[in-house]
């Protein structure tokens, strides 16, 4: 399986900085709290996210009613995500969606040999379905595991991506210092060179 430093170059609109497949779901809408940016707007672009962020190995077929699911399931996972972020009541219909996905049929992993050596693959015959399944699956477990505390959102006032902070300091403050660290820190350096009154 390609690690998400060998996938970046694949497709520049689609960013994989959650460390974890629900998280990177909810990436594909970007923006939320300025003009949110839509990643996955057609059916071809979901099956191309699915091969970017390691799921799946080939582009699958996908319909529209299974990307309105997908979109469906993303923003199932967002609301779930930002009321255990936020400590305020888990609302029924996100958990409903999420728990329906998650008990459907996973991805199988396989291992095969590159030049001797195992690497995980997934079964061939994966869809759509148990790709969600998958991504479901992972947002039970995070979101009831200990990693749930470590979320956090990106400190960009415009961004919105979510991030599980796996430092040992727990002082990750960026989705990827180079997408917005540097951008706040050039920010901040400009606003302190500015003369007084300027
Ligand atoms: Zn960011």
């Amino acid at each position: 399986m390609a690690t998400a430093a060998d996938r970046s170059g694949d497709d520049p609109a689609f960013v994989f900085a959650g460390g974890r497949p629900s998280l990177d779901l909810v990436a594909t809408l970007g923006r939320r709290h300025a003009t949110p940016v839509e990643r996955i707007p057609d059916a071809a672009a979901l099956a191309r996210w699915f091969v970017a962020a390691g799921l799946l190995p080939t582009s699958p077929a996908v319909s529209d009613a299974q990307l309105m699911r997908a979109r469906r399931l993303r923003e199932a996972i967002s609301s779930l995500v930002r009321s255990v972020m936020s400590g305020s009541p888990v609302s029924g219909e996100p958990l409903a969606i999420v728990n329906g996905h998650a008990m459907r049929p996973d991805l199988t992993p396989q291992l095969v040999l590159e030049d001797g050596r195992p690497v995980v693959t997934t079964a061939p015959g994966a869809d759509v379905a148990s790709a969600l399944a998958a991504i479901a699956r992972d947002a039970v477990r995070l979101l009831g595991g200990p990693q749930a505390a470590r979320i956090k959102e990106c400190e960009h006032a415009d961004c919105s991506l979510l991030f599980v902070d796996e430092t040992q300091s727990g002082r990750r403050r960026w989705c990827s210092m180079g997408r917005c660290g540097n951008l706040v820190k050039t920010a901040a350096y400009r606003a302190r060179r500015q003369p007084p009154g300027g």
